[in-house]
């Protein structure tokens, strides 16, 4: 008997008739699904009883699903009400002129207890990947966008996949969070199998990829805000679809959808926002207690009084020729790494208050980081004695906490022996709220431009909690992301109540859609993608127009890059932010130079000054002037093809090295409707490279960033050659 198929003239989509598993998605040539070896289910759901327990149900459990085809859609029903008390009603609609099919799932059950979550459907892909001699590759929403070429990068990384579970493990595809947006791909063979989530209330999910029998599992499980017995609807169509072109034509599927619901304002017609935010400062960070190194007792450093550090900054300043936005690490007065209070700050605050004042009367900028919203009980930073244990206890603030599905509490995120032991606030309660608002308020009186108030929240996620009595569900679902809202609105307004509207919010790692708009400015963690594979900017091409985010701190950037074998890596780490839009960022290490990453030891050997800063001045020249109008609140645009430089291998700690052009492209449409392409070359050596730009006569090549020097360079068959200078950048406009 023929399997059952839904089919029009672009996708063909192919079932197995006896589990209902997705076997074939067939666009054009290309079947994007893997042969099915071993027992694949369409979906799968986790409920939890009374208790908490966990009780796994797979769609390969029921019995052979009916399926109804009508014209030009497709139902699958799987009934397992007698065995498990559970049906499940699969629809897929895929228009006659459509390429992409839409994917709704109902479910009924009648269990104890509560459904949790549910991956739908699941879409296992071939091992393809580079790695293994095909040509394919994934792109991964988390860390602002990875390119995954090879499945053991990850595997043998010091952050392998783990199937996200309370507690929340950071690093992972936790949507909103450090996943910023809700689509994954699989491109081979010039075309691309685009799996997302069109979910417009930003519902809580794991969007990840993992090693399957049969291939590679690309996952979408979304959480259901604990579905009682009865009927469960999911309010929103998973998206498969497929076409021609790489992951940025995925990704300009996906901005339609996301503009179209998002209620985000663009940077260039904010009114509310504080105008330095348009003169590209620099971030220049460093801690003022301890080494370098976060864990264990921190004393006062070289950059401690604040005003110490004056003369290394000013000279930074003057070499950059750039305005700074110092965010200081490691100030806080309780203990470091030990949120939520960080008031006063070390030393009292008339020594900030006089360090923000020189900073202010020198046109610079003074931030500080604060660790989120986490409580702490003890922590063995600062002088290993601070101690809330019993005003934990006297109050009871347990009840505050993210709590697990079986009454527990647990933390693990920047939590355990060295740093500090405590737990993650429940971001719903009003604790939370008024804790948030009170440390923000005390900051924001003493002259702070910018608070990078959700550090360890990444993406500002709200991390799982089960406690009814905080006002939401018994599980993760669609109230995270309101609650996470709700926050940062209270917080907002406290500051602006307070007078001070001026002061801008931001998280750790790029912040996740639903909080695109109350969180401009972001410490950026694309580094870590260097983990599981190649950091693309796919979140700049996303929402590049809604944010002026800055390359972060690198924390642990040399976890995977081994930088004696590729010393290089920060310019091209520095290449990329300048691609992506970004505000450049340096970390200091206890000399005032610029060191490799924040928590790189500081008796490890810096990188080479002179030309790291005269790349950064270079750079950040551009964004201030011939380039503001594209890299500053511009949008990206798919890049044009770039061959001829030099290519060099990044080495990886555990044996692996990615292969990096020496140099890297992006291309912009300012707010205007201008366009430019930037070329930057992060070797110190000049490249000649070949640039394709089909359909010019000539192009406007500019290699000074005051735009003076135009020259109308002719494009021969479609070809622009030029050669680029070492550490520098060229602009050129079409
Ligand atoms: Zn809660």
């Amino acid at each position: 008997m023929e399997a059952p198929r839904l089919a029009n003239s672009h996708l063909t989509l192919g079932f197995d008739r006896q589990t209902g598993a997705l076997a074939q998605l067939r666009f054009k040539n290309r079947n994007f699904i893997a042969p099915i070896l071993g027992k694949r289910p369409l979906v799968e759901l986790n409920f939890r009883d009374a208790s908490g327990e966990a009780l796994r149900v797979s769609s390969t459990d029921f019995p052979p699903p009916r399926f109804v085809a009508r014209d030009g859609s497709m139902e699958i029903e799987f009934d397992a009400w007698d065995s498990l008390r559970v049906r499940v009603t699969i629809s897929i609609a895929l228009a006659e002129d459509s390429d992409e099919s839409f994917w709704r799932i109902e479910t009924e059950h009648g269990r104890e207890g509560y459904l949790e979550w549910i991956e739908f459907p699941r879409v296992v892909v071939p091992n393809d990947l580079g790695a293994v001699g095909g040509d394919a590759r994934l792109l991964w929403p988390a860390l602002e966008g990875v390119l995954i070429e090879d499945l053991a990068h990850r595997e043998k990384s010091p952050l392998p996949y783990q199937e996200i579970e309370y507690p929340n493990h950071g690093w992972c595809g936790y949507y909103p969070g450090a996943a910023a947006f809700q689509f994954l791909t699989y491109e081979s063979g010039g075309s691309i199998l685009y799996f997302g989530s069109h979910d417009p209330r930003y519902t809580t999910k794991e969007i990840e990829y993992c090693r399957d029998d049969d291939g590679i599992r690309l996952i979408q499980k979304v959480y259901l805000d604990a579905g009682p017995a009865g009927k469960h609807e999911l309010a929103y169509p998973v998206v498969l679809a497929a076409m021609e072109g790489d992951w940025y034509a995925a990704a300009g599927r996906y901005r339609r959808w996301s503009e179209s619901v998002n209620s985000a304002i663009r940077i260039s017609e904010r009114t509310d926002l504080p105008p330095w935010i348009h003169d590209s400062p620099i971030v220049v960070t460093y801690p003022v207690t301890g080494h370098g190194h976060h864990s264990g007792k921190t004393d006062p450093n070289e950059f401690f009084p604040f005003i110490r550090a004056l003369p290394v900054l000013e000279k930074l300043g003057d070499a950059l020729d750039s305005r700074l936005l110092v965010l200081l690490m490691h100030w806080e007065g309780t203990a470091p790494w030990a949120p939520p209070y960080v008031w006063p700050p070390r030393g009292g605050e008339t020594g900030l208050r006089e360090f923000a004042d020189s900073l202010h009367s020198r046109n610079h900028l003074l931030g500080l980081y604060c660790s989120g919203t986490a409580w702490t009980n003890t922590a063995d930073t600062g002088d290993g004695t601070y101690n809330r244990t019993a005003e934990f206890k006297r109050d009871h603030l347990i009840r505050y906490m993210c709590r697990g599905p079986r009454g527990e509490y647990r933390c693990k995120i920047c939590n355990g022996e060295g740093i500090r032991l405590g737990y993650d606030i429940c971001p719903a309660t009003d604790f939370a709220r008024d804790v948030m608002a009170g440390e923000a308020n005390k900051i924001a009186a003493s002259g702070i431009d910018y608070i990078q108030l959700f550090d360890q929240n990444l993406g500002c996620a709200a991390y799982q909690c089960h406690d009814t009595a905080h006002g939401h569900s018994a599980a993760p679902g669609a109230w995270g992301a309101p609650a996470m809202r709700g926050l940062l609105a209270h917080v907002r307004a406290s500051l602006n109540a307070s007078g001070a509207p001026h002061v801008l919010l931001g998280c750790e790692a790029a912040a996740a859609e639903p909080y695109l708009h109350d969180l401009p400015i972001n410490d950026l963690r694309f580094h870590m993608g260097f983990c599981m594979g190649r950091p693309v900017p796919a979140y700049s091409y996303l929402f590049h127009e809604y944010g002026c985010n800055f390359m972060g701190n690198q924390v642990e950037a040399l976890m995977s890059i081994d930088e004696k074998a590729s010393p290089w890596n920060l310019a091209l780490r520095l290449a990329h932010s300048f691609i992506a839009g970004d505000l450049l960022a340096i970390v200091l290490n206890g000399k005032g130079e610029l060191h490799w990453s924040w928590c790189t030891k500081w008796e490890v050997p810096p990188p080479p000054q002179e030309p790291h800063l005269a790349f950064i001045r270079r750079l950040n020249a551009w964004r201030r002037g011939a380039g503001s109008p594209f890299l500053c609140g511009g949008r990206m645009l798919s890049p044009a093809q770039v061959a001829g430089a030099e290519c060099v291998p990044l080495a990886i700690r555990w044996g692996l090295q990615l292969d990096y052009s020496a140099v890297l492209t992006s291309h912009w449409q300012s707010q205007a409707g201008a366009q430019a392409h930037f070329l930057v070359n992060f070797l110190d050596r000049p490249q000649r490279i070949r640039m394709a730009l089909g359909g010019h006569d000539e192009a406007c090549v500019i290699t000074q960033p005051s735009g003076s020097d135009m020259a109308n360079i002719p494009v021969r068959e479609g070809c622009l050659e030029l050669d680029i200078s070492g550490l520098s950048a060229v602009m050129i406009r079409t």
